[in-house]
């Protein structure tokens, strides 16, 4: 199972490494038309490890934009975070 034993690696490496290098931020649209910053209101935010989401959906520079949660506000409403990232970074969502 040469696939599951590379994810296995992912995760451990996540956990141990990445935690704390986590940005939580919601994803920020560019819109060339209007040259302004646009979030949609219903989305979630997304843990970002070095630009990328760690669920795959999102990338952009997290030093760039101030879309940012605490990471203790988050965890205290959790149902505002991507379930993927969570599961991702070993957070139980429940
Ligand atoms: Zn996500």
């Amino acid at each position: 199972m040469k696939c599951g034993a590379r994810l296995w690696v992912d995760e451990q490496w996540l956990k141990q490494n990445a935690v704390k290098n986590v940005v939580w931020q919601l994803p920020v649209i560019q819109s060339n038309l209007t040259d302004h910053d646009w979030i949609h209101p219903k989305v979630k935010y997304h843990a970002f490890i070095n630009d990328n989401s760690i669920c795959d959906k999102y990338s952009q520079m997290t030093d760039f934009f101030e879309t940012g949660i605490e990471e203790s506000e988050l965890m205290k409403n959790k149902e505002l975070a991507c379930k993927k990232c969570l599961k991702n970074l070993g957070i139980n969502y429940s």
